[in-house]
């Protein structure tokens, strides 16, 4: 409760807060200079006010923490720690704070203000100091700034670290334009939007320069290959091909310059204002050739983009019987040349295929939306394989000999989703960063534990990450069955659906739950889906169409159509290994989707647990891509779903503030009888034992 005079939050609505001042107190009741007050936090003394790292704040709660950021904000200062994260506002516009001035001044530890030199300078003196690999990882909603900071962080790194390589270093930053061309494309909420997870590390020799880096990515987003909204566009590369390409390039391999002329391009949008795509596929092949793609190369790998536009293009019909025909067969002849395979057996495979059956095998009849579905399949998995070989054949050019001595490791990875339709690929990411909070808690509370313990408080730990434990157990867990393995044995059951699925999840998970209104799993009433607790909120999930999007859509005799292909550039992104779920599964089948997600997750679980984390929380600061402006209640909510504020709550659980010994003497040395001036430094600590014996009716447990 507050005091008398004291400044304060009076909040007007979830995420609405006023300042105002107590003017009378009397019982329980108060009263403050401002209208309807339904909630009172106190606000910050003065001194406060901009303050670079929150966690010094007296007094931790939600507004002061929107307001600090806000004012911060207002001043172009960005970045802003919390105690272990490091918040950094999009400015939505060009701001001084990354030129080579400014690289020098953090590598020299001459600016002091918060910023994503910062957290990378320390990564790497740790390195070097604790002889211990390091991890920096950045979360955030889509558009809040990620892939700029990524970027921003690797641009430190060489700079600080140079390799003896000039040439590396130019690789390492040229490998972004092209993880960017194929795997980042326009959305509603980001014109560059990478529909894609990735983690690269910077690898360090012995003598602290950069020997290499290698890049590992996460979920790559195919759907959009085959639709898109219609204001959104499929990945950059295709309009930067059609776009930039030189004439013989388009005309050897089989495309027109209009994006019109392919299902897969047409019902989107074409361009970006402000951006050619054009420039870009000229930086994209500059950039290829620094990346080491020969030219030859290049072409191998436009041509798969003009197979698969191609195959968006098949046109199916039906005869009077439903059997599904092609009604362009000339066209799906070209592609077959394009493609090096038979046409009879590619147009087999989509429209008639041959299906194991007992011993046996026998032809299955296809309805044209069937055959389409194929089609689609094939040019998912075509382009999910290219992107794989790509980044591949990038780490081949970037893993250089030389001993690597450690790591720095940045993670640029989807934050939370809440949306009003969530699917599949909202569990995915959830889970993702169910785990990757799962990790801060823990680390959280080992540092806290170790600092409690050095300086001998009593206290009684909670391990906040055991919090977080029955959400990830109600996904992964084997007993009972959790969520992904539930969908993996259905998705290889015949007549299994994903309403059969949801009911078994929700006979499994949901049974006791009517009772219980806080169970972390809830089956829906009116939906076919499910609702999970996790840390940042509930969401309901619909399990419409699960099984399909979890299974590898490549049947066998298409794998092997490609696979024997003369194209052997075509036919090397069939080879086992490739996606790393090659490796099929006990029954013969493909891994799942959730099997391979399941499994680099744990893979970079696995990593990050063995390195120093620094945690970045990226926000967007409203929906509009507008400078200048913060709305309150969209900043709140990632606040509230990025684990910022529930540090804040562990942290106010423990001893919020640490002071220095001389800090905390001219602070409070109103209150000592003794002077306090020219105390050596163990002087210091002595007086303030002295002085703190009064402390609990002072301070309560502050200091
Ligand atoms: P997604 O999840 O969709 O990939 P993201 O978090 O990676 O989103 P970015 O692509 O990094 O978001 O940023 C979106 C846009 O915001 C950028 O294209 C740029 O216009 C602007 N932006 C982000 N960070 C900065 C920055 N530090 N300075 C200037 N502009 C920035
Ligand atoms: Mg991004």
């Amino acid at each position: 409760m507050a005091d008398l005079d004291d400044q304060v939050w009076v909040s007007i609505d979830e995420n609405q807060f006023i300042q105002g001042k107590v003017t009378s107190i009397k019982g329980t009741d108060c009263s403050v200079a401002c209208d309807d007050v339904k909630d009172i936090q106190k606000a910050n003394p003065p001194q406060f006010e901009k303050v670079s790292d929150m966690a010094k704040l007296t007094h931790l709660n939600e507004p002061s923490v929107l307001h600090n950021l806000k004012s911060r904000y207002q001043d172009d200062s960005i970045y802003t720690y919390s105690g272990l994260f490091l918040v950094a506002v999009n400015p939505y516009k060009s701001l001084p704070l990354y030129t080579q001035d400014i690289v020098d001044s953090y590598i020299q530890e001459s600016i002091k203000e918060p910023h994503l030199f910062a957290v990378a300078n320390i990564a790497y003196d740790n390195l070097i100091r604790n002889n211990k690999d390091q991890s920096i990882l950045v979360t955030g909603e889509s558009g809040a700034g990620k892939t700029e900071s990524t970027k921003k962080i690797i641009q430190f790194l060489t700079a600080k670290a140079s390799s003896n390589l000039r040439s590396l270093d130019q690789q390492i930053l040229q490998a972004n334009p092209l993880l960017e061309s194929f795997g980042n494309a326009q959305t509603v909420r980001n014109d560059n939007s990478s529909r894609f997870g990735k983690f690269i590390r910077i690898e360090v020799d012995k003598a602290g320069h950069i020997c290499g880096a290698t890049i590992d990515w996460y979920l790559l987003e195919k759907s959009r290959i085959v639709t898109q909204n219609p204001n959104e566009r499929n990945y950059h590369i295709f309009y930067q091909l059609l776009a930039g390409a030189p004439a013989e390039l388009l005309s050897k391999i089989k495309l027109g310059r209009d994006p019109n002329q392919y299902n897969y391009l047409k019902n989107c949008n074409k361009s970006i204002s402000g951006i050619s795509d054009s420039d870009e596929f000229q930086k994209l092949v500059a950039a290829m050739s620094i990346v080491g793609f020969s030219i030859e190369e290049q072409t191998n790998i436009f041509t798969v983009l003009s197979i698969i536009l191609h195959i968006g293009n098949i046109a199916f019909s039906e005869d009077r019987s439903g059997q599904a025909r092609i009604s362009n067969p000339e066209s799906v002849r070209q592609l077959c040349t394009l493609m090096s395979v038979s046409y009879s057996k590619f147009s087999e495979s989509l429209i008639s295929p041959k299906v194991k059956a007992g011993r046996e095998f026998v032809t299955q009849k296809r309805s044209a939306s069937q055959a389409k579905f194929t089609a689609d399949s094939v040019a998912k998995a075509l382009y999910e394989r290219l992107f794989a070989t790509l980044v591949k054949r990038i780490n081949q050019t970037l893993q250089r000999q030389g001993d690597v001595h450690h790591f720095i490791g940045v993670l640029d990875i989807a934050g939370f989703e809440i949306f009003e339709h969530n699917s599949f690929e909202q569990l995915c990411i959830n889970y993702t960063n169910e785990k990757l909070q799962q990790f801060f808690n823990h680390h959280m509370f080992v540092l806290e534990q170790e600092e409690y313990s050095r300086e001998q408080i009593d206290w009684n730990f909670v391990d906040y990450a055991l919090d977080l434990q029955k959400t990830i157990g109600v996904i992964e867990g084997t007993k009972p069955i959790g969520l992904l393995s539930c969908l993996d044995e259905d998705s290889v059951m015949p007549a299994a659906t994903d309403r059969s699925f949801t009911d078994k999840i929700n006979s499994i998970w949901g049974s006791d739950s009517d009772e219980q209104d806080n169970a972390v799993f809830q089956p829906l009433k009116l939906k076919q889906g499910f609702q999970l607790s996790h840390y940042a909120g509930k969401v309901e999930y619909s399990t419409e169409g699960w099984l399909e999007k979890n299974k590898d859509p490549m049947t066998e005799a298409l794998c092997e159509l490609f696979s024997g292909s003369e194209f052997t550039f075509l036919a090397e992104l069939f080879r086992e290994g490739l996606l790393g779920n090659q490796t099929k599964g006990k029954r013969g089948q493909f891994r799942t989707v959730s099997q391979r997600h399941r499994e680099q997750l744990s893979a970079l679980m696995s990593i990050l647990e063995a390195t120093e984390p620094y945690f970045i929380r990226c926000i967007i600061p409203n929906n509009e891509h507008r400078a200048g402006m913060i709305d309150n209640a969209l900043v709140l909510k990632q606040l509230r779903c990025n684990g910022v504020l529930e540090g804040i709550r562990i942290s106010r659980s423990g001893f919020p503030n640490r002071i220095f010994y001389h800090d905390f003497q001219s602070r409070y040395k109103i209150l000592s009888k003794k002077s306090l001036k020219g105390l050596s430094s163990k002087e210091e600590k002595s007086s303030v034992e002295t002085n703190t014996n009064q402390r609990s009716e002072i301070f309560g447990n502050y200091v």
